[in-house]
């Protein structure tokens, strides 16, 4: 990890509020409120975005739906991923609503630039169009007539439309990629970016003849912005462009943009060109991660297995929520969670684990040393687990964590404080207090993951007098 301060913006894509938050939103956003924490922790100049998208035809239908008008829809929908977020103790510096003014104002000026670059055109597009996505999709994409994700015919289009020369940018962005001058990781999302890279860039449409619900055109009003467009703008527009250029200047370009894999073409192609177009210094970096299944089977509403993470939390708390989606895959991977393992993690790793570690040895330090504990430097270098964190492989960050974990079990059981103080009360002292020092660093190192819990170790530690708190970190759950 670098020694000096740096600034560190990061951020998560804007859910599209035709839903309410699941795990797969839960999961990204949890990642990089950890990654935030964590350069907070180091001194950087941090800023965390995160928000809703809030355009488009599909939110449009959604709210017709509901009987609502589409702003209030809008409303209520991203509140519910606000309050999500505070309920799993996510805390970013920003979130961004793509029907806020000041974001309306930013892609105005934005989409003004982006035509006097001439890289605008006018045009006839005649195609398919999912609504599911909110995207355009090829004939050959299809299967058996209907769109394999979504399983709905796609809309037959004949519009006028304002296009993007992004055919343009072939050579640059693959230059850029190759070079690692935009990072893309996992390796294997990069190498899938490339391949579609190579296949050829075709121009995009970005606008919309007869949608309604979006940010209009600045010259040609009759038209929206194409809700793609606008919605990966919020990166920029959310720390100032065009309206707050200190602002835009010291966080600019992004450090880290964090997805799900399912729209990182988004993200490496359309998304660089856009900002290349407009002399704008594309992302560093983009990570995506992977996919969950539950229980083994694809989350389907159909099937009905998908999880509000709201639900984990009132049952388990926000941290273990936290630990648990970050310690069972290796991020960037796909993996399975379900209930049941989150249960068997919680009562294994936290109860019987940290938050027996942390009872035990707040007992002793009670019993025989009647609280008092100097607080010195831990004898265990933990700067792996950091170190790890800092990768965003957590996994290995939590196994490395917790090894330290089994360790001081272990020495507590080989020394036996409760039979040893009758003899040698010393050791018993020097043991304790190294083990003091070990708890205390580990809530340190761990405090990104689970703040709560961190929060809760190192102030019991760090009282005058040490006694045992007298309620478990973690109760245990049947
Ligand atoms: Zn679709």
């Amino acid at each position: 990890m670098p020694e000096e301060q740096k600034k560190f913006y990061i951020t998560t894509p804007i859910y599209y509020v035709n839903d309410k938050p699941h795990i797969g939103h839960a999961y990204t956003t949890i990642a990089a409120d950890v990654l935030a924490r964590l350069h907070r922790q180091l001194g950087d100049d941090t800023w965390f975005l995160t928000g809703t998208d809030e355009h488009g035809a599909k939110i449009e239908a959604a709210a017709k739906k509901a009987g609502k008008n589409p702003q209030e829809f809008v409303d209520e929908v991203s509140a519910k991923y606000s309050l999500t977020w505070d309920q799993l103790g996510i805390a970013p510096d920003d979130f961004i609503r793509t029907t806020e003014d000041r974001h309306k104002k930013s892609v105005a000026i934005f989409l003004n630039n982006l035509k006097n670059s001439g890289k605008v055109y006018g045009g006839d597009y005649e195609g398919l169009y999912c609504v599911g996505h909110e995207a355009f999709i090829k004939e050959s994409d299809l299967v058996d007539g209907v769109c394999p994700e979504h399983k709905t015919k796609p809309e037959k289009i004949k519009e006028k439309n304002w296009f993007f020369k992004l055919s343009d940018y072939q050579n640059i962005l693959k230059e850029k990629i190759e070079k690692d001058e935009i990072l893309i990781q996992p390796n294997t999302r990069k190498n899938e970016v490339l391949s579609f890279i190579n296949q050829g860039l075709e121009d995009i449409a970005i606008s919309r003849p007869n949608v309604k619900w979006g940010i209009p055109i600045p010259w040609d009003i009759d038209q929206t912005t194409y809700v793609w467009v606008e919605a990966l703008f919020n990166y920029c527009s959310a720390v100032g462009y065009g309206i707050d250029q200190e602002k835009f200047q010291k966080y600019w370009p992004a450090d880290l943009h964090m997805m799900g894999k399912e729209i990182i073409k988004f993200h490496c192609i359309i998304w660089p060109a856009l900002l290349l177009a407009i002399e704008i210094e594309p992302p560093k970096r983009v990570f995506a991660n992977g996919f969950f299944t539950v229980a083994g089977q694809k989350i389907s509403k159909t099937i009905g297995n998908v999880i509000d993470p709201n639900d984990w939390v009132a049952k388990y708390g926000a941290d273990a929520v936290r630990y648990f989606l970050l310690r069972e895959v290796p991020f960037g991977e796909d993996g399975d969670v379900s209930e049941e393992k989150l249960k068997s993690r919680y009562n294994s790793d936290l109860a019987n684990g940290l938050g027996n570690l942390f009872s035990r040895i707040t007992n002793m330090v009670e019993k025989f040393l009647d609280g008092d504990v100097e607080l010195t430097k831990s004898p265990r270098d933990l700067s792996e687990v950091s170190e790890a964190f800092y990768n965003l492989d957590f996994s290995h960050g939590l196994e490395v964590a917790w090894e330290t974990v089994a360790w001081a079990d272990g020495l507590i059981d080989k020394a036996k404080p409760w039979e040893l103080h009758k003899t040698e009360p010393k050791k018993v002292k020097e043991l304790l207090i190294n083990l003091v020092a070990v708890l205390s660093e580990l809530a340190l190192k761990l405090s990104p993951i689970m703040p709560d819990a961190a929060n809760k170790i190192r102030e019991a530690l760090e009282q005058e007098k040490i006694t045992k708190p007298s309620a478990p970190l973690f109760p245990k759950i049947d």
